[in-house]
């Protein structure tokens, strides 16, 4: 049984986080989709209980997923919950230099190894951070995000 844990802000989750999880989804037994709180990123949107609620809905077509949070250095999530890989999506070459690198480290500290899987180019260009910032100014984020996404980003940002 190999299981797989995808961390990451999901600030919120949106189409290209999903297409990741389906992936990983067929590829392994099970996988662990966990939030984060990043002091790196500034103040988020939705607080970690509300993501998580967002990824569970988003992701409830998926048997062998499950949904959690943490505060605490990704490698020890992955030890916690028995990984025995973390998985990265890959947009685009500006991700990769800071990918490598954290994976380089997160091996280096604890000995678990990264596999990265790309994204289609249709899902490429997304990032949580843009959809926040076209939800917060009125623009349509309908086709980018799951439906329980969009819903809650237009009750933050009614028109
Ligand atoms: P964002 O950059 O959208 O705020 P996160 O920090 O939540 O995303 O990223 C979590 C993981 O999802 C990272 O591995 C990131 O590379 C990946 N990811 C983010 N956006 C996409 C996308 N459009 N396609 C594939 N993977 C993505």
């Amino acid at each position: 049984m190999t299981v797989v844990l995808y961390p990451g802000s999901f600030d919120p989750i949106h189409n290209g986080h999903v297409e990741i999880v389906e992936t990983a989804a067929r590829l392994f037994d099970r996988v662990v989709v966990a939030s984060v709180r990043n002091p790196q990123k500034g103040q988020p949107l939705f607080s970690l209980e509300d993501r998580q609620e967002l990824i569970g809905e988003a992701l409830a077509h998926l048997d062998n997923v499950e949904v959690t949070m943490f505060s605490s250095l990704v490698v020890d999530l992955a030890r916690d919950v028995e990984a025995d890989f973390i998985v990265k999506g890959l947009r685009a070459v500006s991700d990769f230099e800071s990918e490598l690198q954290m994976a380089q480290m997160n091996r280096r500290i604890s000995g678990v190894d990264t596999l990265f899987i790309p994204t289609t180019s249709s899902y490429s260009f997304l990032a949580s951070k843009l959809i926040r910032e076209i939800a917060r100014f009125g623009g349509n984020i309908d086709s980018m995000v799951p439906s329980c996404v969009a819903e809650r980003l237009k009750e933050r940002y009614p028109l």
